[in-house]
């Protein structure tokens, strides 16, 4: 095509490279050897706010080039200045769309089963590059099975975000066997570790091992022996969920528990959680919240996961269940005490009262974290409590905003601030030369309506007409373009084909009719 280029006439040539030009479209999955997305307004992952538009030249997996164009006037700047297109090069016209960063969702699980009944992984990773999701930490999943996933995606070779597999620790039951599970989770090839429910002793010692191993240690502090005290004196990287904050400001160490709780039933455990905020006294969380921020103990509350306690209704029928929900999720989600998370027996209007009061004084704990210079994380923990992958850590900004965040900074957590929790601050996280190439491209202003985020988009008025918008045209991961409709079309067969394949109909396959 080239060469047969010089023997035309010259505007013969123009004619048919606007042609070639026309069809340059980035292939879904496919990385071009380089990719220039036109007229792109930016909304970056450091809490600045949208500028542009920029032409953004991506080479390879990495960003380039940001070049400005004048935001007010065309005229001033000279059509030489915009990215050139040649033969070997995709385009994405972004005008009137928000390019970001990719999001990262700092508490995921990479999930094949639940309950043990089997669940294509494909599901999972495609809603999430749907949902713009182009790196995830996985705080424990089966740890061979996500090494692998980790390492065919980046070589390209499966389509998925980038994966930080962070395996859970487990309970060993001495010093030595800690710092020998250290070693030997180094040894394997984790990128950190998850803590979850662990002995004083056991996590000092643990803890030490992982500094010195370079590893970094996420918690999700149980009501158990430590608390946030602990994360702080022994350098947790980031307190998942919320538990171990309040239980460090409780005067009396210990919440008023009823005589008859037990921790191991989940309906007990839930429903008193929903109590632990308001026994928190404030001058003493003031310090727990000091504390992590001068000890660089971020914080990653997942407010997404809970929010079945505080409005069981709203968690049960959420709008994209009818077709994106796969029925082996559906399943999982139905009350049932077999299943983590599914203990919905008896739920009260008295249990969403309380868990409401809990949301605005963890919101405040969060917000105020943050206005003191503490590091806020975004992540979802779907696949569990009626949150679907994808939709859940969207969700999870919503609920960031509602916590008093402006979207520049919600945005924030979920890109540049879960860059600095990985330690990949230097390479993701932003829209900037020299970057990775992880960027999503979507249709509308997020800094608007953080809705626009959602796979499945939104409901808006255009020139005086009702249009459907919205939703991540394009998410680009390590500088492969993935086409969101394209990968949510897809999800939506593979979810028909598993519910054709056990005879369950679409309309009771949202687990919203608990049997
Ligand atoms: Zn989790």
């Amino acid at each position: 095509m080239r060469s047969s280029l010089r023997l035309l006439l010259p505007a013969a040539a123009l004619v048919l490279a606007a042609a070639a030009r026309a069809q340059t479209a980035p292939v879904n999955g496919v990385r071009p050897a380089r990719l220039i997305i036109h007229n792109a307004t930016v909304v970056d992952g450091n809490g600045t706010p949208a500028k542009g538009p920029f032409d953004i030249v991506v080479e390879g997996n990495t960003i380039t080039q940001l070049i400005p164009l004048d935001a007010v006037s065309a005229g001033r700047n000279p059509a030489a200045r915009r990215a050139r297109a040649d033969a070997n090069t995709a385009e994405i016209d972004a005008t009137g769309k928000y390019v970001l960063p990719g999001l990262i969702d700092a508490h995921a699980h990479l999930q094949d089963e639940r309950g043990g009944t089997p669940q294509p992984i494909e599901y999972e990773f495609k809603i999430w590059l749907a949902s713009g999701i182009t790196a995830v930490r996985d705080v424990g999943s089966s740890t061979p099975k996500a090494l692998a996933w980790r390492d065919s995606s980046a070589k390209g070779t499966l389509a998925a975000p980038r994966i930080f597999v962070y395996p859970q620790f487990g309970r060993p039951t001495n010093a030595d066997s800690a710092r020998a599970r250290v070693r030997a989770l180094k040894a394997m090839g984790a990128d950190g570790i998850k803590l979850l429910g662990i002995d004083r002793d056991i996590m000092r010692v643990m803890e030490d091992e992982a500094h010195k191993e370079g590893l970094r240690v996420a918690h999700h502090v149980g009501v158990e022996e430590t608390n946030a005290w602990d994360d702080i004196h022994f350098g947790t990287t980031s307190i998942e969920h919320w538990y171990g904050i309040p239980d460090a400001a409780i005067p009396d160490g210990v919440q008023a528990f009823p005589a008859s709780y037990n921790y191991n039933n989940e309906t007990d455990r839930f429903r008193w959680a929903g109590h632990l905020w308001r026994e928190a006294d404030p001058e003493r969380l003031d310090m727990v919240l000091d504390s992590m921020v001068a000890h660089h103990v971020a914080w990653v509350p997942t407010f997404d996961i809970y929010e079945a306690s505080r409005d069981l209704q709203r968690a049960q029928t959420q709008p994209w269940f009818k077709d994106y929900l796969h029925p082996t999720l559906a399943e999982y989600f139905k009350p049932d005490p077999a299943n983590h998370g599914s203990y919905f027996f008896g739920w009260s209007s008295t249990d969403e009262t309380y868990w409401k009061e809990n949301y605005r004084i963890w919101m405040n704990a969060v917000r105020e974290f943050a206005r003191k210079g503490g590091l806020v994380g975004a992540g979802d923990d779907a696949g569990f409590i009626y949150q679907m992958y994808g939709f859940g850590l969207i969700r999870e900004l919503e609920l960031h905003q509602e916590a008093g965040f402006s979207p520049i900074k919600v945005i924030q957590h979920a890109t540049g601030n879960n860059a600095l929790i990985l330690g990949e601050e230097s390479e993701l996280g932003r829209v900037r030369q020299g970057y990775k190439a992880d960027l999503i491209v979507v249709n509308g202003n997020p800094l608007e309506n953080l809705k626009v985020l959602y796979a499945t988009g939104v409901d808006d008025i255009k020139d005086g007409h009702a249009v459907h918008t919205g939703g991540v045209e394009w998410t680009i991961k390590d500088g492969i373009p993935y086409h969101g409709p394209t990968l949510l079309r897809q999800v939506k067969e593979m979810v028909a084909k598993a519910r054709a394949a056990r005879g369950t109909k679409a309309d009771k396959a949202d687990g919203s009719r608990p049997r």
